[in-house]
């Protein structure tokens, strides 16, 4: 999405994303959660059907509420599943249904998705015989720690959340106008290391 910048101003969708949302720091759980399962729900397709789509899906999740979510049961598979207005594809059903659950864990190990995702943020790069006591998390590191704690949460899901939450820097062109919006706001990329 490197040409976002160029495609998405003015656009009727894509515009306000670009303008409002696309790496500006989410904060809730509900917020992180929905846009991790928005853009699960975007492989394969376009983000545009996902805007599009985006009223029905917070209907049909709850508003992405974890706890109502990490509920759902047989019944509300088959609500989903029968919804026209989301994305009907089974293994992402399910994937909101598990990720649901496991923000609920993180919950309690870290206090809230953010909580856990902040406590990740650093990794000790002394170990691999890098130069810095503590650096921030590359985005392969992430991409692991993500395979191993969530469900359908492949390279490119994994890259374009965390851009588009701010937990990666380069969301947006430097030149862009709304980088120095988003430098205000200080998103977590923005965050300094502890030198060795
Ligand atoms: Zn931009």
């Amino acid at each position: 999405m490197s040409s976002y910048c160029d495609i998405a101003p003015g656009h009727e969708w894509h515009g306000p994303y670009h303008d409002t949302e696309y790496g500006f720091p989410i904060e809730g759980d509900a917020g992180l959660f929905e846009r991790l399962i928005l853009e699960i729900n975007q492989a394969g397709l376009s983000w545009l059907t996902i805007l599009k789509k985006r009223e029905a899906f917070r209907a049909a999740y709850r508003e992405f509420d974890p706890e109502r979510v990490a509920r759902f049961g047989p019944r509300d598979v088959k609500r989903l599943l029968g919804d026209a207005g989301i994305i009907r594809n089974r293994l992402k059903v399910e994937a909101a249904i598990a990720n649901a659950r496991t923000v609920l864990a993180l919950r309690k190990t870290h206090g809230s998705f953010a909580g856990w995702l902040d406590a990740h943020h650093f990794v000790d790069a002394t170990a691999q015989g890098r130069k810095g006591a503590m650096e921030q998390r590359t985005k392969a590191e992430w991409v692991a720690l993500f395979k191993k704690t969530f469900r359908f949460t492949g390279g490119e899901i994994v890259g374009e959340f965390l851009l588009s939450a701010g937990y990666l820097p380069g969301a947006h062109r430097t030149s862009c106008p709304v980088s120095p919006r988003i430098i205000e706001r200080k998103p977590a990329w923005m965050r300094a290391g502890i030198p060795s």
